[in-house]
């Protein structure tokens, strides 16, 4: 889901006022699979200055239109953050040689700027186990992967330059790179919405 900036909204961001809660479907979770979330999340924790909140786990399934608002599920509030471990017959985005997808959705009060609320991450979990084993640094690899998506969750887009961690194709890199971490740390500076 992209969302489309006002005119005068140079960009969309999640509210900096508020954390961003998270939770975790562990189904299909590749070994050690765990720990390289909540070090991805810590990573671009640090990177946007967003402060974000370990909900637990979940039953939810991803899909491709996830609804932001799941009363029945999460309460009265947006959905959190959902970081799945998915297949090719789950999620047919991953099929291929993609290793994961990412973003999130937005909500706006009607003349105030539009705010990122819910996001999702979908992880090619047999890619992923695939890279993990046959890598000598596939647990890094991995971790990088999930840190790309958290880009595109944040609002982070691809760049043309591959020494980026947010190029489509990773080149190897194992951390955020200059460029990412500029535009994420933009990301953090978003206005506060209280009303939504
Ligand atoms: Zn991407």
């Amino acid at each position: 889901m992209q969302a489309s900036p006002n005119a005068d909204q140079r960009f969309v961001a999640y509210d900096p006022c508020r954390p961003v809660h998270f939770v975790v479907r562990p189904d299909n979770a590749i070994p050690g699979g765990d720990t390289l979330i909540r070090e991805a999340v810590a990573a671009a924790s640090a990177a946007s200055g967003l402060q974000f909140v370990d909900d637990g786990t979940t039953t939810e399934a991803p899909t491709d239109n996830r609804p932001v608002f799941q009363p029945d599920r999460y309460g009265k509030r947006w959905a959190p953050l959902l970081i799945a471990w998915s297949t090719p017959a789950e999620s047919p985005r991953l099929a291929g040689n993609v290793a994961g997808d990412g973003g999130s959705g937005y909500a706006q009060v009607t003349g105030q700027p539009l705010v990122l609320v819910a996001g999702q991450v979908r992880l090619d979990a047999p890619d992923l186990a695939g890279i993990l084993a046959s890598r000598p640094d596939g647990a890094a690899q991995v971790r990088a992967v999930i840190m790309h998506e958290l880009g595109h969750v944040l609002g982070l887009g691809h760049v043309n330059d591959p020494g980026q961690l947010m190029h489509a194709e990773n080149m190897g890199l194992v951390d955020y790179a200059a460029g990412d971490r500029a535009g994420l740390a933009l990301l953090g500076t978003g206005p506060c919405a209280p009303q939504l």
